[in-house]
């Protein structure tokens, strides 16, 4: 490209402002991203958090720096309420299902890794797990304890007037808003919150351990301050997370890590502990946020059991910018599989081509424009806008068309250099029909056409619907069938 690079700007939600990226350490991009609670399947929503950071992680790459990106598996800690009250979500499970608190986290963060790979997003430097780091928290709440913190019954507390700017970065911040209610009794303000929960006397929990405030477990906020640090180092680049932990768990890290590091004011925002604070908006249904708390609810594999490729998914989220709401919706969710499926196809004879220098005008022009795109703050919307214009140049050298697109798909995430057509036809699992049954009966219909027998033709099409398959003669991509999702 002969094109200066465009400066990559990205929205800190601690300064709530567009900033240029400017890394700590030369040349290199640390961000950590607050993984999930390991209780439970991951909804939608939850994805569309990793998409995000996904996305976040390879426009750093594409800018040229070298990403260490660490997620964390939360699997001791998070409470079933914001206010420090109630149980533990891990224990709570395990409870419910009869089963260990170890079982129930190794089975759902294997369904997670299984999401994210569906996903195409890439594995983080280091999964760290929560419960690997507990002696390095207790370090950690050591070392504040003295000046920042004081003891209850029910353990150790943070006292939030103990740093400058308690809770600048959240939004919502109001005497009655959610999760400032203070239901642990004896807190000097209601903000403050636990850095260690003590067992109460005469009970056990499955995760416990012993500190200087007595048997107990970490608190979730604790976690994410010392693994961060932990493999990061303090100041790293960037942090990220859903809007939700904007109002909480992340003004929470932040007054830990300015106790740690015996850091002012705000102003400075490195004295957060990250130079950036990142944060998706959420996945809305009809309903509104999606939760986990009611029965049945939308996880990736619901989306495939009907017949949706996963990467439908991913396309769906970038088509949105990360800061708006998004909200789901089946026919959504098929507008965007509908487009995936066009942009494979055009893909497609690019694919066998020996990867060529890029000298195309055409083709400079247009990954100038991408990177303009992607650098204003991930505007992935009109990014994919772009990769459909390289798809649709015409009488241009193939290789060099292949290696453009290799590049914007190396940010996009989308494998259309890979994806096949048989890979996006998702058996949707209520299906009866097979696909050879389904290819005959077509046959057999063509024969009736070509011989104009058009009530034989018509009878096997009615067969085929009752089946669930749905004819697309003259389809513009020559998809001649799908199963009705
Ligand atoms: P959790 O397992 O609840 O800690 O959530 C994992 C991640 O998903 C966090 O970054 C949350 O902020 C994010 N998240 C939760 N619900 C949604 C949603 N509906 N849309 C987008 N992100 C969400
Ligand atoms: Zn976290």
């Amino acid at each position: 490209m002969t094109d200066a690079p465009a400066p990559l700007r990205l929205f800190n939600s601690l300064t709530r402002s567009l900033e240029e990226f400017q890394p700590v350490h030369s040349g290199e991009a640390r961000v950590y991203s607050c993984g999930p609670t390991v209780y439970n399947f991951q909804h939608i929503g939850n994805m569309r958090a990793y998409v995000f950071a996904d996305t976040l992680g390879r426009t750093l790459a594409f800018k040229g720096y070298a990403l260490r990106h660490i997620i964390n598996i939360t699997d001791v800690g998070h409470l079933t309420s914001d206010s420090d009250a109630g149980d533990d979500k891990m224990e709570k499970a395990a409870a419910s299902q009869g089963k260990t608190a170890w079982d129930i986290a190794a089975f759902y963060t294997a369904e997670f890794k299984r999401d994210l790979s569906w996903l195409n997003v890439r594995d983080p430097a280091k999964w760290t797990v929560a419960t690997d780091y507990v002696p390095r928290m207790i370090d950690f709440a050591k070392s504040i304890a003295s000046r920042h913190c004081y003891e209850l019954d029910s353990g150790l507390y943070f006292d939030v007037s103990t740093v400058a700017d308690y809770g600048r970065l959240a939004r919502a911040v109001t005497d009655d808003g959610e999760g400032r209610i203070e239901e642990v009794e004896g807190k000097r303000h209601a903000a403050d919150f636990a850095i260690w929960r003590k067992t109460p006397d005469g009970e056990t929990r499955q995760m416990e351990w012993d500190s200087p405030w007595g048997r107990g477990a970490p608190g979730w906020h604790l976690e994410c301050s010392v693994m961060g640090e932990a493999e990061l180092g303090m100041p790293f680049d960037i942090h990220t997370g859903g809007i939700d932990h904007r109002e909480i768990h992340h003004p929470n890290e932040i007054a830990q890590n300015q106790a740690y590091r015996g850091c002012g004011s705000l102003d400075c925002a490195e004295h957060s502990g990250a130079r950036m604070w990142m944060h998706n908006n959420f996945l809305i249904d009809r309903g509104g946020k999606m939760s986990k708390s009611t029965g049945e609810f939308l996880r990736l594999q619901l989306l495939v059991d009907r017949g949706y490729h996963p990467l439908a998914y991913r396309l769906m989220c970038l088509q949105a910018h990360y800061r708006s709401e998004l909200e789901f919706s089946w026919d959504g969710l098929g507008a965007a599989l509908t487009r995936l499926k066009r942009l494979v196809m055009a893909a497609a004879p690019t694919r066998e081509a020996e990867t060529a220098e890029l000298t195309d005008r055409r083709l400079v022009d247009l990954l100038a424009k991408f990177d303009a795109a992607i650098s204003d703050d991930l505007n992935t919307a009109v990014a994919l806008t772009l990769i459909e214009e390289a798809v649709a140049l015409k009488k241009i050298d193939a290789g060099q068309k292949r290696a453009a697109l290799a590049v914007m798909d190396d940010v996009l995430g989308l494998q259309l250099l890979t994806l096949s057509r048989a890979d996006l036809r998702v058996r949707p699992k209520a299906a009866t029909i097979g696909e050879d049954d389904i290819e005959a009966t077509l046959a057999r219909r063509k024969e009736a056409r070509a011989a104009r027998d058009f009530a034989a033709s018509d009878t096997l099409r009615d067969e085929l619907v009752a089946a669930g398959v749905e004819v697309m003669d003259g389809d513009p991509l020559g998809w001649d069938w799908r199963l009705a999702n």
